[in-house]
């Protein structure tokens, strides 16, 4: 088979440089696509043409080498170009085909419901105690009028004549094996001939949903819980997608938190420091016991085993530190500052 020519193919110069080459990749990109020419197979053939021309030419090294040796020189250079490829880049310029084409379609697993993603926040103590969250969720649902198949009632999708229901279709082109998304079906394998009219064919409808959710105790900021099925719902019967719920954990003014260790910062007076105490602060559940030794420096650090976050997917507990801070009196009253002279007189001694 002849070379191709890939700046003929994009229609620019032999010293296109990056900025024209994606500008005219863009606009043949968008006049070629798939999605814009169902049922046009020559329209596929130049968008994979756009596509490659452009994958050659924007990668530097490819283009030296496609400059002194023409496609030939790219054989055995490992340069392979799939469909994947071809509409991850495609994607990643354009920004997916909603922004595009005024749709709302997603591409991916052909059918398959949409992930979703909430973020709830959480106070300590609810991290703590782990709880159940009831969300308010718009969500896809199966369309009631056609029951998600997207047909209209009395009608049923079809097995695409085009691919036979394989969603894609193979081309062996040259150096390029390349796959497509069938541009009959955009990949779903079915075919659709009367719409049903309440979804317009998408088998979707958008509803409010309510979604109990079970956090466990000692999530942390970051943690995802993932609700299987609970995403939106699948086109024509297929598996709904997932729901990701993304916590993010307050910060708390009396403990820090440092994994499933806790931080308390406490402040004494002098004495205590001096003499040592015993006494009862709040902890994250119950009262917790310290005992301040003797002659306790500031930024001294007492453990109290078992009193921190509960460790998330076990048992137990993490600790709970307690970070002294000596507190030295500003303007002591009067009593008070007599007994520092006196402490002051026998310290001399
Ligand atoms: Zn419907
Ligand atoms: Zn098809």
């Amino acid at each position: 088979m002849g070379e191709r020519d890939f700046y003929a193919i994009l229609g620019v110069s032999r010293n296109a440089d990056r900025e024209e080459l994606k500008k005219a990749y863009r606009k043949l990109a968008v006049q070629f696509h798939p999605d814009r020419n169902p049922g046009d197979p020559q329209a596929g053939e130049r968008f994979r043409d756009v596509a490659e021309a452009y994958d050659v030419l924007s990668d530097p090294e490819k283009r030296r080498v496609y400059d002194r040796f023409g496609e030939a020189g790219l054989k055995g250079r490992g340069h392979d170009i799939n469909a994947e490829d071809i509409f991850a880049r495609f994607m990643d310029m354009f920004g997916g085909f909603g922004d595009m084409f005024g749709g709302g379609r997603t591409r991916g697993r052909p059918g398959k419901g949409r992930d979703q993603q909430v973020e709830i926040s959480l106070s300590l103590d609810e991290a703590a105690t782990g709880l159940e969250r009831e969300l308010d969720l718009q969500r896809d649902a199966a369309c009631d009028t056609c029951a998600g198949t997207g047909a209209a009632p009395g009608s049923a999708p079809e097995v695409c004549s085009a691919c036979r229901g394989q969603g894609r279709i193979g081309h062996s082109q040259g150096l390029f094996t390349i796959t497509t998304t069938c541009p009959q079906c955009r990949g779903a394998g079915r075919f659709i001939r009367n719409r049903c009219e309440t979804c317009r064919g998408t088998g979707r409808q958008a509803v409010h949903k309510r979604i109990k959710v079970k956090i466990p105790a000692g999530v942390d900021t970051g943690n995802t819980i993932r609700v299987p099925g609970a995403g939106g719902t699948g086109v024509e019967g297929a598996a709904p997608g997932d729901l990701y719920v993304v916590i993010e954990v307050r910060e708390d003014p009396r403990f820090q938190r440092e994994g499933d260790d806790l931080v308390h910062e406490m402040q004494i007076g002098v004495p205590d420091a001096v003499l040592g105490r015993r006494l009862r602060i709040p902890g994250l559940f119950d009262e917790v016991r310290i005992d301040i030794p003797k002659g306790s420096q500031p930024g001294d650090v007492i453990r109290i085993e078992g009193e921190g976050m509960p460790r998330l997917g076990t048992r137990g507990r993490g600790d709970l530190w307690i970070r002294l801070d000596v507190e030295v009196p500003r303007s002591p009253s009067r009593e008070a500052r007599k007994l520092y002279e006196k402490l002051r007189e026998i310290e001399a001694q």
